[in-house]
């Protein structure tokens, strides 16, 4: 019989007095990690109306408390925070604090991935669903204590054509509904600006004929809206792809078929409940680890709240990719385990 060696099997002098003094051990080694610790706070001013800047003392005396040595860099321009997440990672900043909304933390972890490095999500934009997603408080020093005090969960780490993503991405309505908010709604924030942005798209309602492939099986639409995700909510709020998560190594989709402008208005009350899936001739839902869609003509589209147009998108997923610190969510039971358990 081949000897197992499991952490039970493995005895050396003074392994039980370690074991007694385990609790110790813990606090001696983050007293270490605090001393430490290099954290870089990524901040965009402009997220959230302004909302972000105006949290930066607070971030600080929030991370003094703890004793960090942390550095916060204000975004300057569209695109900015790519660059700087990426320049920290290099340079050897053991944490990273995205302040900012879903564009924010996607320019963020586009400069991260490939690090290992944790990163930490601080919510202060126009829509905040990844925040929401993992847990996270509103306010920014209980978001800080999460961060600091949490554990780093690995989450799925989402590619759409050369640019990751990790929350969600919407295709056609949604991403001309995105395009619209972020032109700019005064005076309103999250969902309520979302809607506005709605009703405004409404006037410019199209249908578009798209074909998509999901893990090899095609299909073609006539369809408002396809949404591909990872996470439950997008739009501040709005339930698109209700029982989607954020660590299943799936992407939840959600394709809105032929409906009249008229029925939007009937739709979105529904999907803001994730209550859509009543209309079942009208919404479709699947999952897939690699989802193809072709359009016959340029569509908006929405990656984690940033705008861009194309034709051809190409979904891929590293499954449990990217760490994130301080997040809270219910452990999934991946796909795989599943098909493992049916089988055995
Ligand atoms: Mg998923």
């Amino acid at each position: 019989m081949p000897r197992a060696f499991g952490r039970e099997n493995l005895s050396f002098p003074g392994r039980s007095f370690l074991l007694d003094c385990r609790n110790e051990l813990k606090i001696v080694a983050k007293f270490i990690e605090v001393k430490t610790m290099k954290v870089k706070i990524i901040l965009n001013p402009r997220a959230g109306r302004g909302k972000a800047a105006k949290l930066k003392a607070k971030i600080l005396a929030e991370l003094a408390n703890y004793g960090y040595r942390s550095h916060l860099e204000e975004t300057q321009w569209h695109g900015h925070a790519i660059e700087i997440a990426k320049k920290a990672v290099e340079s050897g900043y053991d944490l990273v604090i995205a302040a900012g909304g879903d564009g924010t933390v996607n320019q963020v972890v586009n400069g991260m991935t490939g690090s290992k490095v944790p990163l930490g999500v601080l919510s202060a934009g126009t829509g905040n669903d990844f925040a929401a997603m993992i847990g996270m408080p509103a306010d920014p020093a209980a978001a800080i204590r999460q961060i600091i005090e949490g554990e780093t969960r690995w989450v799925d780490l989402c590619r759409l054509n050369d640019r990751y993503f990790i929350s969600s991405v919407g295709a056609g309505f949604d991403g001309r509904v995105a395009y619209t908010a972020n032109q700019g709604i005064r005076f309103v924030r999250g969902m309520p600006a979302y809607l506005l942005a709605v009703i405004k798209t409404l006037f410019s309602f199209r249908l578009h004929r798209v074909k998509m492939v999901a893990d090899g099986k095609e299909r073609e639409y006539k369809a408002l809206l396809f949404a591909v995700t990872n996470s439950s909510t997008y739009g501040g709020g709005i339930k698109i792809t209700p029982d989607a998560r954020i660590d299943d190594g799936l992407f939840d989709i959600c394709v809105v078929k032929e409906v009249t402008p008229l029925e939007v208005l009937w739709f979105l009350p529904l999907a803001i409940k994730g209550e859509h899936g009543r209309l079942q001739d009208k919404v479709g839902f699947f999952r897939g680890r690699e989802i193809y869609l072709e359009s016959m003509t340029p569509l908006f589209y929405q990656i984690d709240g940033e705008v861009f147009q194309d034709t051809v998108f190409r979904f891929s997923m590293i499954p449990g990719g990217f760490p994130i610190r301080g997040a809270v969510f219910a452990p999934s039971v991946r796909h795989e385990e599943v098909a493992t358990v049916k089988e055995a």
